[in-house]
């Protein structure tokens, strides 16, 4: 069978990513994924060689064929998002809904495959990688993250690999939808601050709703421990365990500018607790 720890946090710049690092150093026999893919930075820190790169096509594009149309105005009257003027079609405006398609009385409007961005199967010191890039403007970042579950598991299988650690997209929208669903385990990385309160409990909401065990990582805990408190009564009445803290420290930045997981980079008291967390998080997969 294989488990899939997703790491989610309600915003970005949490450090979600540089524990991710970590843990792909710690876990043993895993594929990494990077399902953060409006802004993939999980290649900085494991550094991968791409092995194979694969086109990411999203909603199909439309166009007026002017050769065709014979300009009786029923695409522009019916067209919703004001997309279509003067006989052409704003490629920013559409929505792809495709009704102008299939309404036209000539036949004029005419569909292609749109590239939205490109995904990767890559290897690195640490084990594969499946990571993706969105093109830059380009939507769909939920069908992308699909894409990139899909083929880490299909990776997972045929290399008998039991275990998939993916950083998810910051937030609760459509990609960390995409990201949590059927996941084993979710960890969410917040801060003790009152935005990242807010954030922390909008994700464990979203992972109550779909019904997956969840574990909170308090970073930088030390910065406001008042704060601390508050989530770790939020995470007491809620049933949500705390997996680790960890304290504000310069590593993470300095691991960073060198390109390293912190736990390679350092074996300091930084290190230590991101060890404790991640066998804290192995130890609750396997319960
Ligand atoms: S509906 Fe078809 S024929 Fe009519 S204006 Fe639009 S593209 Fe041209
Ligand atoms: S596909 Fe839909 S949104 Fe795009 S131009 Fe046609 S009607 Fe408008």
């Amino acid at each position: 069978m294989i488990q899939e720890i997703t790491v989610l946090s309600g915003k970005g710049g949490t450090g979600k990513t540089s524990l991710v690092g970590s843990f792909a150093v710690l876990a043993k026999d895993k594929i990494m994924v990077d399902c953060d893919v409006d802004a993939a930075d999980l290649h900085l820190i494991l550094n991968p060689e791409i092995e194979e790169a694969n086109d990411f096509f999203g909603l199909n594009e439309y166009f007026i064929n002017r050769d065709v149309c014979i300009e009786c105005g029923k695409c522009e009257e019916l067209c919703c998002f004001e997309a279509i003027k003067d006989f052409e079609i704003d490629v920013i405006s559409c929505e792809g809904c495709g009704i102008c398609y299939l309404a036209c009385p000539a036949s004029a409007i005419e569909t292609r495959k749109k590239k939205c961005g490109e995904w990767y199967i890559s290897e690195t010191k640490y084990g594969p990688l499946v990571h993706a890039k969105l093109g830059i403007a380009q939507e769909n970042s939920g069908k992308l993250v699909m894409e990139v579950r899909k083929a880490a598991k299909e990776m997972a299988q045929k290399e008998n690999i039991s275990l998939v650690i993916t950083d998810g997209p910051p937030g609760i929208g459509c990609p960390v939808i995409a990201s949590l669903s059927g996941t084993s385990l979710v960890l969410v990385v917040t801060e003790p601050t009152v935005s990242g309160i807010h954030d922390m409990e909008r994700v464990l909401d979203l992972c109550s709703h779909f019904n997956v065990k969840v574990l909170v990582c308090i970073n930088k805990f030390d910065l406001n421990l008042e704060k601390t408190g508050e989530i770790e009564k939020i995470c007491r009445k809620r049933n949500v365990k705390i997996a680790g803290k960890i304290t504000y420290d310069y590593i993470f930045t300095e691991a960073l500018i060198k390109s390293l997981p912190v736990v390679e980079f350092s074996d300091g008291e930084t290190s230590r607790r991101i060890k404790s967390l991640w066998e804290n998080l192995y130890n609750e997969l396997n319960r």
